[in-house]
Parts: structure tokens; C-alpha cells; sequence
């Protein structure tokens, strides 16, 4: 493939909270390595008030000394969450187009290129570049199959085939249209992203983000799409050097997007989270602000979205009422799905969000990112 030569140049935004500073600094010389001089402007390394000493002094010192004006840092003063610190890393970018990024990743060999050629032709366009796996016990990367990212009621973003269209041309180096994203790596015009919102600030910790910036990218006149030849390899972690309830923070920011975004299609995340939508129990905030700005930028509905955007997702629009089915003699037994062979209703001792089974919890089966669930194509 060739490029046009006059692309605009990028922004590099890392967020980190207590990562390993070996691993922040393999994301910068990786970035600075496969990235033409002329097109990366800058690097802002945004700390998400970390307390592991040596990302203070030992960071500042290594990157100011060994990348001389490249550099920026920000650092939060106190813990933000990641899509706040995304919001601080775009406030301090200058350049013309923006690309966010975890502080785990690696860039392959002209990642930077085909994704500014994108944006070049369209600034509307959000890109994603191909996703790969770094594993975290030997570093080794792991190319993974072209995908587009999904996500199912509860908001867990997950791997999903690319369109049918995407597949029957042949074309593997074609972008995949994507109704949303996993979010550890995307680039984005960086006043387009300002007009269409950013992302919710509204969302604390982690989780939602990503998908509510898919609904609404597409619902407000952008699209989003993975770029098969630029290519960023990710992570995985077992583990978060964080310790949040990530869940419980996920299902309340899905619901500020559901709240915005979703119409009467809300209530798929209220069941597919099992709470009751009118007293719903979690504390998601104020939406108003996010509510005024669909209005202002006069998006399309989730029905719209879903027809055209995310066909694949199954719809379930004769629900007539959802949850617990108990026993009222015996309130501590529930209508529970019995022994597969018989197929066969039970009465089983009542167990909330978790499965029968090994206590997993169901929607925790579908996985969340940070476990990258994978529907390969041949599945
Ligand atoms: N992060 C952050 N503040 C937080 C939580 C996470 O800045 O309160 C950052 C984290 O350092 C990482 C990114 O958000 O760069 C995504 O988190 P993580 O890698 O744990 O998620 P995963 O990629 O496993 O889904
Ligand atoms: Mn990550």
C-alpha cells in the first residue's frame, strides 16, 4: 500500500495507573520506533494518580532525557479513571488527530500511516487499529484474526466476525465497519472529537465508554471502523493493578449509556443486568447533559443504529417481564433450569447474578475485555 505524504500529524495519549515502568517505556519506544519522525508530534503520558514511587521522578527523568521535547506528562491528583484521563490526555494534545492508547501495547511497522490516511478522507471516521496479543508472561505477540468489536446487552465489549460485505470481497486489507470498540487503542480527529462529546465524564473507573462512544459516533453522522494494516498489540492482563469493582462499575456506566443512547432499547441492559429499571438500585448519575447533547447534534435512533450498524445483535421485543421466579413457601428456592438431559424446570436455592454452576455470573460468561473473548471466524 502507499500513503499520501502530506498526512497530519498525531498526538500519542498513554494513560496509566501503577503499571510497570518497563512497560510504559517498551509503549514509548515502540510508538517513537514505528512511527515516522515527521508524523508523531508528541507523546502525553497521562498518570492517573499512581503511588508506585519509581513512575514519578525515575519516568519523568528517562523519557525528558532520552526524548527531549517529545514527551508531555500529566498527572491527575487524584484517581480519575480511565475515561477521565483519556479527557485529560486529548485536553493537553495539539496536534490534528489524536490516538489513545493503554500504556501496554506495542506498534507495529506502519501502524500510523493507513490510520491517518483514514482520517485525511474523513474526519468523521473513528479507527481502531487491528488489535493483537501481547502475552504478559513472555511478551510474545500473537496476531490475532481480523475482527470488528461488538458487545452484547450487558455492554461487555467482545470480538465479533466482520460484516458479511467485509468478508465476501476478499479483501483483507479493507477497513471492517465496527459498531464499537474494545477501547485500549483508538485514533480520532481531535476537534471532531471534541464536537461529538469526547467521552461521558460522567462514567467513573472503567467500562461503557467504549461502546457508548460506538452508539454514538454512528447515531451522530460518524462511523467507526478496524484497519486491518494498522496493527497494535495489547496485553492481556490476568490482573489490574487497580482494585476497583470493575462489574460494578461497568453495568452503572452501561447504564448511562443505555440512558442516553439506547430509546426503548434500554431495557435489554436493565435485563441483561437483572435490575428492575425503575428503581434500579445503582446511582448512575446525571445524564442530562449527555441527553441535551444527542439533541444538539440531532442523532439518528439505536433503532436506526441496530438496523444498520449492529444487525447481528439480537433483539428480544416480547419480553413481558424478566427476574426471579420464587417459591412462596419456600422464598429461598427459585425456577431454575434443571439437568441438561431432561431439560427439565426445577426449583433450585435462589443465587442472584451468579450461575448454578461454579458461581460464575452469567454475563461475567460473555467476559469483559480485559478478557478479550474471541468468536473466531470459523465458529
Ligand atoms: N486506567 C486508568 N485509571 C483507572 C483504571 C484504568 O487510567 O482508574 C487505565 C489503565 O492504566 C489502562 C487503561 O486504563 O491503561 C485500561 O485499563 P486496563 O488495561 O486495566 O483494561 P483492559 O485493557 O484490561 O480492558
Ligand atoms: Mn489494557
Amino acid at each position: 500500500m502507499s500513503y499520501p505524504e502530506d498526512l497530519p500529524q498525531i498526538s500519542v495519549v498513554f494513560i496509566f495507573v501503577n503499571e510497570a515502568l518497563s512497560v510504559i517505556l517498551r509503549s514509548v519506544h515502540s510508538v517513537v520506533n514505528h512511527t515516522p519522525s515527521h508524523l508523531l508530534k508528541e507523546i502525553i503520558l497521562v498518570d492517573d494518580n499512581s503511588d508506585n514511587v519509581e513512575l514519578k521522578f525515575n519516568l519523568d527523568q528517562y523519557v525528558h532525557k532520552r526524548y527531549p521535547g517529545l514527551v508531555k506528562i500529566v498527572r491527575n491528583n487524584k484517581r480519575e479513571g480511565l475515561i477521565r484521563a483519556r479527557i485529560q490526555g486529548w485536553k493537553a494534545a495539539t496536534s490534528p488527530v489524536v490516538g489513545f492508547f493503554d500504556a501496554h501495547v506495542e506498534f507495529n511497522t506502519g501502524w500510523a500511516e493507513p490510520a491517518l490516511t483514514r482520517i485525511k478522507e474523513d474526519r468523521k471516521r473513528i479507527i481502531l487499529p487491528a488489535i493483537d496479543n501481547i502475552k504478559y508472561n513472555t511478551f510474545e505477540v500473537q496476531q490475532y484474526a481480523n475482527a470488528a468489536h461488538g458487545y452484547n446487552w450487558g455492554l461487555w465489549c467482545m470480538y465479533i466476525i466482520p460484516p458479511q460485505d467485509w468478508l465476501d470481497k476478499g479483501d483483507e486489507s479493507a477497513p471492517i465497519r465496527t459498531p464499537a470498540m474494545i477501547g485500549c487503542s483508538f485514533v480520532v480527529d481531535r476537534e471532531y472529537f471534541g464536537e461529538i462529546g469526547l467521552l461521558d465524564p460522567g462514567m467513573e473507573v472503567y467500562g461503557g465508554e467504549n461502546i457508548e462512544l460506538g452508539m454514538r459516533v454512528w447515531q451522530c453522522g460518524g462511523s467507526m471502523e478496524v484497519l486491518p494494516c494498522s496493527r497494535v498489540a495489547h496485553i492481556e492482563r490476568t490482573k489490574k493493578p487497580y482494585n476497583n469493582d470493575i462489574d460494578y462499575y461497568a453495568k452503572r456506566n452501561a447504564l448511562r449509556a443505555a440512558e442516553v443512547w439506547m430509546d426503548d432499547f434500554k431495557s435489554h441492559v436493565y435485563m441483561a443486568w437483572n435490575i428492575p429499571m425503575a428503581n434500579p438500585g445503582v446511582d448512575f448519575g446525571d445524564v442530562s447533559e449527555r441527553i441535551a447533547l444527542r439533541q444538539r447534534l440531532q442523532c439518528r435512533s439505536f433503532k436506526w443504529y441496530l438496523e444498520n450498524v449492529y444487525p447481528e445483535m439480537r433483539v428480544y421485543n416480547n419480553t413481558v417481564t424478566y427476574g426471579e421466579v420464587r417459591n412462596s413457601k419456600a422464598s429461598g428456592y427459585c425456577l431454575d433450569q434443571g439437568a441438561e438431559e431432561d431439560d427439565k424446570a426445577i426449583l433450585y436455592p435462589c443465587h442472584g447474578m451468579s450461575s448454578q454452576v461454579k458461581g460464575e455470573n452469567p454475563i461475567m460468561s460473555e467476559k469483559p475485555c480485559t478478557q478479550r473473548i474471541f468468536r473466531r471466524n470459523e465458529e
